[in-house]
């Protein structure tokens, strides 16, 4: 506390990111990075921006890179926003398009910045509680509302909705936004990115930092409708004109273009989980069907705090919360290598007999 601190700053509860911890030889499976690491391509194209020209500004538009993620969704620049990770991108979404009088409805179990971008902007919300099997019913959202978020697969849940169920959303919730925060989509969803050209007030959000395995570059992007990107613009061109460097423009360029290394991926990545879940449950854990590259898995006689601690103690790092109470018997545990997968099992098999 500080009589120099701004009124907001006083109230403001910020989002906690999971721990990156600085031991080396650790099983780190607690905040859904690739396991795989970033296409060579991207590599090299970030070693040739070594160099002199680093002394000049960035591309403030990044107009390559927005012109290669439209190609790669087949739409145009102009229904592309990027940001310097989608949490940036979703920063500006929350001041930009979901700053009105009625409030902003998400799930009760959900990506937890959600509820702190509206403290940052003042934003009122009301959380959506899941159904018992912790899924996102459609008509819990359709009511007024200053606009809704919820990622698709949500998280931590890893459960998808399938993208008859968002159009139906978008047809009965014509005059606010919808934003789909598809971080995980490339591991198990159909993208709504094909459904922007009918509904403009559908944006969807997408990260590198997950299936493009490029968490420590920070770039994301947004794609809806001109005038949603206008509103971002206009957002980002009063907070920082240069929110990606020349590092991150070049490496996510070449990394949206690397088909061939993303498709190998992600393909590795889903059958670890297949392979996972099942090993998980002949250990007796229940497992949420996974559309992401994690899963949420509970023990019915260990508690999730137990199980996370005695993993700990084998250097093994996974994520639980606390909040709401009904997720807590719940780990979250990102989808490594075969060998990560395998060291999981291992030590879960020791830590339950
Ligand atoms: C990881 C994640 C993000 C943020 O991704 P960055 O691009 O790394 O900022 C956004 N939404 C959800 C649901 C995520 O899990």
């Amino acid at each position: 506390m500080s009589k120099f601190w701004s009124p907001v700053v006083h109230g403001l509860t910020p989002y906690v990111p999971g721990e990156q911890p600085k031991l080396p030889n650790l099983v780190k499976l607690n905040t859904n990075e690739n396991p795989y690491g970033p296409s060579p391509k991207a590599l090299a194209a970030l070693q040739a921006e070594v160099g002199d020209t680093l002394r000049l500004y960035p591309d403030p538009g990044s107009d390559r890179l927005r012109e290669a993620i439209a190609q790669y969704h087949q739409v145009a620049p102009n229904q592309v926003f990027v940001g310097n990770g989608s949490d940036e991108v979703l920063a500006h979404v929350f001041h930009a398009l979901l700053q009105h009088d009625q409030p902003v409805l998400f799930p009760d179990i959900t990506y937890s910045f959600y509820p702190v971008y509206c403290g940052l902007y003042g934003i009122q919300y009301r959380q959506i509680p899941l159904t018992d099997t912790f899924e996102i019913n459609v008509d819990d959202y359709l009511q007024s509302n200053g606009g809704i978020i919820f990622p698709n697969p949500n998280a931590p849940t890893s459960r998808i909705l399938a993208l008859a169920e968002i159009e139906r959303l978008l047809q009965g919730n014509p005059n606010s936004v919808v934003v789909i925060d598809e971080a995980y989509v490339d591991f198990g969803g159909e993208s709504a990115i094909q459904l922007v050209n009918r509904y403009p007030q559908l944006l969807v959000t997408h990260t590198l930092s997950k299936s493009r395995s490029l968490a420590g570059l920070r770039v994301g992007f947004a794609i809806g409708h001109p005038d949603l990107i206008e509103a971002l613009n206009r957002v980002k061109d009063s907070f920082n004109s240069y929110p990606l460097d020349r590092f991150a423009q070049s490496g996510a360029i070449a990394a949206m273009q690397d088909q061939a290394w993303f498709e190998e991926t992600r393909a590795r990545v889903i059958a670890n989980r297949e392979k996972l879940v099942a090993d998980m449950e002949a250990l007796g854990f229940e497992v949420l069907p996974s559309a992401a590259n994690f899963i949420f898995a509970k023990h019915p006689n260990h508690e999730g705090a137990v199980l996370t601690a005695a993993l700990r103690e084998r250097s093994i790092i996974v994520r639980h919360f606390k909040n709401p109470a009904r997720i807590a018997p719940f780990m979250r545990i990102t989808v490594g290598t075969e060998a990560q997968c395998e060291a999981l099992v291992g030590a879960l098999r020791e830590i339950l007999a």
